[in-house]
């Protein structure tokens, strides 16, 4: 009889590292001379368990069944596999290993946490969630985990990009969102925008006020993509899978390498690995161009660029800081989770920075050695993996090196034809 192993590595439970921190984490707080409580806003716009999940100290938080049976249905577990052809490229004595979030339908981890986030809003009786997305991927996850359980969503989508990124949009709408290109003329919020200037290219705080007020006034869910610890909690079944595959492979990875945008896909795959640290060593991989880890204050700051959410301590390069227009969307991000910022303070988490070109050159080798193309923020982690396989090599070392590879990069193609425009010239 055939034995179907996928229920078996998918875990029951998602590990939450806040316990296991070195120190306890500071807690979210409201801005001192606030004119509103934003602690009280998330009560009325967060669905309750997700609330709880959020500020929650167990360290193993029940999967619900239907989450669990909705990540069967979404191709989880995902597969760990061996970059075996990369190794031999590069002759490097490690060995390599990837776990690869670009197979799920919407193609990155995003839906890990999207997808139980809507079902906790329909399980306490709504009908419709409401979220904003700049470049698309976590619209996409949103609409798509809303569908799964026959519920509405709407996605306020940053107008420059809803231009740039059609194909984004298409596949929301195919997924039945609605999708709307920020500022809109259905918030006040968003009104107010228009009428000081009607061709405004939106931005990421504008999308998220607008969807918080969407959320407020007609008595929907408001879903949080990155910046909350909740996301890395939900994230966390990349790494429980993964540490179920390498037993099942005979292996323990001695080095754990992810990009870095707010820090979900990164803690969810290498935080279940912090119990057996001994001997680890885990890469944050963030982007030259967006340089929170070399340049970033560990302070109180806003999680989101609009101001709405609490105060959390954080890496942060301070809420109004405009990253410029990279192609990694993903990591356009001021800041780091704070359960991430605390461990790279107390430097277990290292971290790394690598500008466009060195990272577009790392997906082209990963891409001609295993026919993936990536996602350009995973493309920063394959950066990482390659300097640590080529270390490996000088200094003969047979290491295990594991990364997550977070999206593919199949909706990425324009971006990769400017680049190598860019730099065959
Ligand atoms: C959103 C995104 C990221 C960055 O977000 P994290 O919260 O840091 O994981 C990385 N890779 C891909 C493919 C993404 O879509």
């Amino acid at each position: 009889m055939v034995v179907d192993r996928r229920e078996e590595i998918l875990p029951k439970y998602w590990y939450n590292i806040i316990p296991d921190l070195p120190k306890p984490l500071p807690p979210p707080r409201d801005p001192p001379d606030a004119e509103f409580s934003r602690i009280d806003l998330l009560r009325k716009i967060m669905p309750k368990e997700v609330l709880r999940q959020q500020f929650t100290v167990e360290r193993f938080v029940k999967i619900p069944e239907e989450v669990r049976n909705g990540y069967l249905n979404i191709g989880r577990p995902t597969p760990l596999l061996r970059a075996k052809r990369l190794e031999e490229k590069l002759g490097t004595p490690a060995k390599i290993y990837f776990k690869f979030e670009g197979a799920t339908p919407t193609g990155s981890h995003k839906i890990n946490t999207a997808m139980p986030q809507a079902y906790f809003a329909k399980n306490e009786g709504v009908e419709h969630v409401v979220t904003e997305t700049g470049a698309g991927q976590w619209g996409t996850a949103v609409a798509l985990s809303a569908s799964m359980f026959s519920m509405k969503s709407t996605v306020f989508m940053v107008k420059v990009s809803y231009e740039q990124k059609p194909q984004r949009r298409t596949i929301m709408q195919l997924y039945g969102g609605e999708v709307y290109a920020s500022p809109t003329k259905l918030t006040e919020f968003g009104r107010k925008i228009l009428d000081e200037n009607p061709s405004h290219p939106g931005s990421l705080g504008i999308a998220m006020s607008e969807a918080i007020e969407y959320a407020l006034n007609n008595d929907y869910r408001y879903l949080v993509g990155s910046v909350l610890d909740v996301a890395i909690l939900h994230q966390s079944v990349i790494g429980q899978e993964s540490l179920a595959q390498f037993e099942e492979y005979g292996e323990d990875p001695d080095i754990l390498i992810g990009c870095v945008g707010g820090g979900s896909n990164f803690g969810g795959f290498a935080f279940p690995f912090l119990g057996s640290k001994i001997g680890k060593k885990f890469i944050a991989v963030g982007s030259y161009e967006i340089p929170k880890f070399s340049q970033g204050n560990y302070i109180y700051d806003f999680p989101d660029s609009a101001g709405l959410l609490p105060l959390v301590k954080m890496v942060t390069l301070g809420k109004d800081y405009v990253p410029p227009p990279i192609y990694a969307g993903g990591l356009r991000y001021h800041g780091a989770a704070p359960s991430l910022s605390l461990l790279l303070k107390e430097r277990i988490v290292e971290w790394r920075e690598y500008s466009e070109p060195e990272i577009f050159e790392a997906a082209k080798i990963f891409a001609e050695a295993q026919g993936i193309v990536p996602a350009p923020e995973s493309a920063h982690a394959i950066k990482a993996v390659i300097d640590e396989a080529l270390k490996a090599k000088k200094e003969g070392e047979k290491k295990v090196i594991a990364f997550n590879l977070s999206g593919h990069g199949l909706l990425d193609l324009p971006n990769y034809e400017l680049m190598m425009k860019r730099l065959s010239k």
